[in-house]
């Protein structure tokens, strides 16, 4: 049976504590030689150095004692591991797709979908880009094209379900470049660039009855599914009493394949698939995915990761799961809303996203101000966060910056992890940083990667 969140009663956990993770504090002075070290970047940072880490909500879940007792079933075979068989089942069981492909990764399922299915100068519409994604798509020969609504590139704009497609700027595409470019539109649920914003099933049945007149495919980002079916529970019409569990399989119903970061919503340190319907293309995947991951029983996982992966998405439908997942991330929002920090409204399902450009009105875009906000941040408290802004877009195929509307730091808030009390303390720490905000000054890149450089560039203070 769905819940609805019964105002003025808390969210607590469905879950007890049965095993802790001690941390390590640091003083000040650590967290600055630690920070300059790590060239400004968050990522470069040792987890040792750091208290709370909202880096990411990727591979960083607390899994269940379900999950660890299923470690212990791994089947370590080359060919053939049980464990393979459990997860088709759940990705038939509660996915609906018929065929899987398992990765590594959400990143190799999109290197393998991406090889199958672009050829050199398609064009492939997506509700906003994600960074993997979108290089694989590149990567292939393909041209991304943005399709979301454009609210969803104003972090003030209210509207509940920011993730949506935009089906004039699809029926554009389709009328400029013709169907026959366009192998497939890309869906994500939900959309994490966007700051965790949900597209609604209203707005995927609209693309899915003008995809299906074009023959073109749509394969589902499907790697927060799961709270995006939250947001759809609580504020879409005639949807209140659904289960998480029925509305991501109807949200799934409605596209012809998917990749996963399983390391997201499904709960595991590790873990991936490609899952599609067609025949043809899964016969494809499948040669393909020896290549680059390993045999397709295994997709470069060991059994006993595709075990935890198959106990884990059954455990990432529950509504009483997903009720405390989006319900701390809420928690956080509105303590920092009450503060008068600008952050992405309305709040997104997996962490906050702070408007660094509000933050830090006296810093130019081309001077990083989310990337020197997130090392402010860190030195203030030790808590992690990243940069979602002008260093994570990268550049164009052309080399130019591409400057995103948005320019955010994100608080990622690992699933089953932290308690109230962190985000309070998270919350106090950048009440802190806003209050001594004049002071910060932006950056200067002196290392910058060819590809995905928020991960490794370094910066220096200017
Ligand atoms: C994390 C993520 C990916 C890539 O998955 P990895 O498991 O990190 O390779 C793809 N899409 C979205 C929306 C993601 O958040």
């Amino acid at each position: 049976m769905a819940k609805k969140i019964v105002t003025k009663r808390s969210w607590a956990e469905p879950f007890k504590i049965k095993m802790v993770e001690l941390l390590k504090m640091t003083t000040p002075e650590h967290r600055l030689k630690a920070i300059s070290s790590a060239g400004y970047n968050t990522f470069l940072l040792r987890s040792e150095d750091v208290y709370i880490d909202l880096l990411t909500d990727s591979g960083t879940n607390a899994m269940s004692d379900r999950q660890w007792a299923g470690l212990m079933l791994g089947d370590e075979a080359y060919a053939g591991s049980r464990n393979y068989y459990h997860l088709e089942t759940a990705v038939k069981k509660f996915y609906g797709y018929k065929y899987l492909v398992p990765t590594h990764q959400g990143r190799g399922a999109e290197n393998i979908l991406s090889k199958c299915l672009i050829k050199e100068g398609d064009i492939i519409p997506g509700n906003m880009y994600f960074t993997t994604t979108r290089l694989h798509q590149e990567l292939a020969g393909g041209i991304f094209e943005d399709v979301i609504i454009d609210e969803a590139h104003d972090s003030t704009n209210l509207h509940p379900f920011k993730g949506n497609i935009d089906l004039n700027k699809v029926e554009a595409l389709i009328k400029k470049h013709g169907a026959s470019k366009i192998p497939y539109i890309c869906v994500a649920t939900t959309v994490n660039m966007a700051g965790g914003q949900p597209i609604s099933l209203e707005n995927l049945k609209a693309l899915r009855k003008l995809t299906l007149k074009h023959g073109i495919k749509i394969i589902l980002d499907m790697t927060r599914v799961a709270e995006n079916a939250y947001f759809i529970q609580q504020r879409e019409k005639g949807y209140a009493n659904k289960s998480i569990a029925a509305i991501v399989k109807e949200t799934c119903s409605l596209t012809d394949g998917a990749t996963m970061s399983a390391k997201k919503d499904a709960l595991v340190n590790i873990g991936g698939f490609l899952a599609v319907n067609d025949k043809k293309v899964f016969e494809e995947a499948r040669n393909m995915v020896v290549i680059y991951e390993g045999l397709h029983t295994y997709g470069g996982l060991a059994g006993r990761d595709l075990e935890a992966m198959a106990i884990g998405i059954e455990e990432s439908l529950s509504d009483d799961h997903m009720a405390a997942r989006v319900g701390q991330v809420i928690y956080l929002g509105e303590k920092l809303i009450d503060a008068g920090i600008p952050i992405v409204q309305p709040i997104g399902g997996h962490g906050i996203f702070i408007d660094a450009k509000r933050f830090l009105p006296h810093v130019k875009q081309a001077q990083f101000p989310a990337q020197a906000l997130a090392a402010a941040i860190y030195t203030d408290s030790g808590v992690r966060t990243m940069e979602r802004g002008v260093v994570s877009a990268g550049r164009k195929a052309n080399g130019e910056n591409y400057f995103p509307k948005l320019e955010l730091v994100r608080l990622t808030i690992p699933r089953r992890v932290y308690t109230q009390a962190h985000m309070d303390v998270i919350t106090e720490s950048i009440e802190h940083v806003y209050s001594i905000r004049k002071k910060i000054k932006g950056l200067q890149m002196v290392y910058e990667p060819k590809y995905l450089r928020f991960f490794q560039a370094r910066f220096k203070p200017l």
